[in-house]
Formats: structure tokens, C-alpha cells, sequence
């Protein structure tokens, strides 16, 4: 197939992050040729990340200058020559084609790709997280963006807006993939540790599973707030200030022998200890919150042998997770999670949208 590419996308507009703690620079940048099996991709949102915040800011090394941005949605303006692109429902992607896609594209070929672990490529590109000189137009805060060979694509259902859609593919699919990773939610109690977004979208999930109870567990009112919004039935407890008087609240009220399945996704030491203290006999425990060091954490294992539990750790996904992350955005169920995306603001504002997303805000959406 040739090069389909419109002539008149010739440059983007990109928000490059030249120094950390440095506002974001606007430019205009050349659009590379594609490669065999490349997607541009106009985009019509991205969602801002916790990480981006954190990267912006210099708090985590990063490799400069990058276009940060991995909550993506665009449409699909041009295709690389060679073999087509496929979704990963196996059917041909076509110029207009409203998408969203995984966060890495991974080879294919090696072990960790063929053991099951795509996300953990040897050879992984994450959208956002790169260099632009290396990898030119790869991320978000763009108006377009160069989609690689080994990138999940998935295609967005007409009812779901491009901005609840942005959320889908780091939150929404990783909620996925850790409930799936975690045994699934059907007819077993779920307790969730934090409410960010991640934490929300594994309540809404958990709920729409059918899980026989879920628990929500968070420090910030407003979070609580929004856990009630997206899932009305939860149970919501503040954080009591440490893991054993978390324990002693469940074991006193709730629980006489901790949760099913417990997961953290609040990303503190503390939430880590709590988790590990409140599985069931029988349960299983996934930490996902915690992306960046926190320390040792200090467990008691003879708890875990004698209650036979089972602790995962979960990052990033799968693309059928991804694709089951846009089904139920699109659904009545995940309609609530959906609404959470936004305030919306443009690219030419993209500094005031990292100053917003550091608010109350979940997810400040930017649109080029
Ligand atoms: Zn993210
Ligand atoms: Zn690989």
C-alpha cells in the first residue's frame, strides 16, 4: 500500500519538554516519512497522566527533549507503504478510522514478547516516553503522532468520545489488566486501595464484573466523592492513617477474614502493607499503584503461607485489556468512569493544562 498521506500534513505542532521544571516549548516539526506499517494519526485528545506531571516536573529521569502524552485518541490520516495495518480485532485500519492504541509498541519476537509479556519488550517504544530526537513524533501533546510497527490499535465504537477514549489506554486498560491477572471480580469481595484514576477504574470495572462487594479506600474526600459517582454502590472508607488500623476497621465491621481479591493502586508503602494485611484465605493481592520507589515494605509472610494468598504485581497491559478497557467506556456501566474525563483544553494551552491536571481535576484532557 503506499504512502496515502494527505500533501497538506507536512509539519505538527508539537509542546516539547526541552528541561525538566521548564514550561513546554510549542513548535512546528516536520512530519517523518512513514515506514512500512507506520499509522499517522491527527489527534483529537490526550489525556494528561499523573506521570506526565511527575515528568514535567523533573521528578523521574526521563530522556530529553520528549513530547510527553501516552492518553491518546486521533484519526488515522495516513498509512506506511508495505503489508497493512491491522486492529486487534484483525481488521484492516483505513485512513478516518477514529482509534486509540496501546501505550508500547513491542517488537513481536522476543522471549518477553512471545512469553505473554509484550508490555515488557526488550525492544519496547512507550508513546510519551522517549526522546524526540530518537523517536520523532511519538508522543501526545501533538497535533499528530507517527503510531510504530507492534502497536495495538483499536478502534473506537461511535458512541464513546475521543475524550472519555483518551483515558482508556493507561488507567482503563491496566484496571482491566489487573483484574484479569488478579482471577477476575465475579462473586468474590474486592477491596481497592486508592482512588485515582486507576483506583476508580478498577472500581467500575470490579462492579461491572459483577464482584459481590466493593470496597473503596482512600485519604482525599473529593476522591471518595468520585468512587461514589462511578460506582454508587461501593463502599467507601477514608484512610484511617496506617495498615493496622485499616485492618482492625475491616476486621471490626466488614470482613472477618479480609477480601477476595485486594489491590493497590494508590502507590504508597503504606497501601502496599495495608494490601498485603487485608487478603483472604485463598485471595490474591495485586499492587499496580506503585510506579515509582517507595522502599522496603515490611510483610508478614507467615499470613501469607498459612492464608495460602497469592500477591501479583501488575504494569501496564495486554491488547486484548486494552480493547476491553474501550468496551466498557463505551458501556452503560462504565458511562460514569467515562464522564470523569476533562475539563477539555488546547494544545496552545498546554502549560495551563499541566497547572489544571495538578488540581482536583482526574483527567484534564488536551485537544490540538
Ligand atoms: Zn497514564
Ligand atoms: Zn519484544
Amino acid at each position: 500500500m503506499p504512502d496515502t498521506r494527505e500533501p497538506s500534513v507536512a509539519t505538527a505542532r508539537i509542546a516539547l519538554l526541552v528541561a525538566p521544571g521548564r514550561p513546554l516549548e510549542l513548535r512546528d516539526a516536520p512530519v517523518p516519512p512513514l515506514g512500512g506499517g507506520e499509522v499517522l494519526v491527527r489527534i483529537v485528545a490526550c489525556a494528561v497522566c499523573g506521570s506526565d506531571l511527575h515528568t514535567a516536573r523533573g521528578r523521574r529521569p526521563h530522556p530529553l527533549p520528549t513530547i510527553l502524552g501516552h492518553e491518546i485518541t486521533g484519526t488515522v490520516v495516513a498509512l506506511g507503504s508495505g503489508a497493512g495495518v491491522v486492529d486487534v480485532a484483525g481488521a484492516a485500519v483505513a485512513c478516518g478510522d477514529r482509534v486509540t492504541w496501546s501505550v508500547c509498541a513491542s517488537c513481536g519476537e522476543c522471549d518477553r514478547c512471545r512469553g505473554g509479556l509484550p508490555q515488557k519488550c526488550r525492544r519496547l517504544l512507550k508513546y510519551g516516553h522517549v526522546s524526540n530526537d530518537d523517536h520523532p513524533l511519538a508522543g501526545g501533546f501533538a497535533s499528530h503522532i507517527v503510531l510504530r510497527c507492534g502497536t495495538a490499535i483499536v478502534r473506537l465504537p461511535a458512541g464513546l468520545s475521543a475524550d472519555a477514549a483518551a483515558t482508556a489506554s493507561c488507567a482503563v486498560a491496566t484496571a482491566a489488566a489487573i483484574l484479569r491477572v488478579g482471577g477476575g471480580a465475579r462473586g468474590r469481595s474486592v477491596i481497592v486501595l486508592g482512588a485515582g484514576m486507576l483506583g476508580l477504574s478498577v472500581v467500575s470495572q470490579a462492579m461491572a464484573c459483577g464482584a459481590s462487594s466493593v470496597t473503596v479506600v482512600e485519604s482525599r474526600p473529593d476522591r471518595l466523592e468520585l468512587a461514589r459517582a462511578v460506582a454508587p454502590t461501593a463502599n467507601t472508607v477514608p484512610w484511617p492513617g496506617d495498615p493496622a488500623a485499616l485492618e482492625r476497621l475491616f476486621g471490626g465491621v466488614m470482613l472477618t477474614d479480609g477480601a477476595d481479591l485486594v489491590i493497590e493502586a494508590g502507590g504508597t508503602a503504606e497501601l502496599v502493607q495495608a494490601a498485603v494485611r487485608l487478603v483472604a484465605t485463598g485471595g490474591t493481592c495485586v499492587l499496580a499503584g506503585t510506579v515509582a520507589p517507595v522502599g522496603d515494605v515490611a510483610i508478614d509472610p507467615e499470613r501469607l503461607v498459612r492464608r495460602q494468598a497469592t500477591i501479583h504485581g501488575v504494569h501496564n497491559y495486554l491488547p486484548e485489556d486494552l480493547a476491553a478497557a474501550v468496551v466498557h467506556l463505551a458501556s452503560p456501566t462504565g458511562a460514569a468512569l467515562a464522564a470523569l474525563a476533562g475539563p477539555a483544553m488546547p494544545l496552545e494551552s498546554i502549560n495551563e493544562a499541566l497547572v489544571a491536571a495538578a488540581g482536583t481535576a482526574v483527567r484534564v484532557v488536551v485537544t490540538p
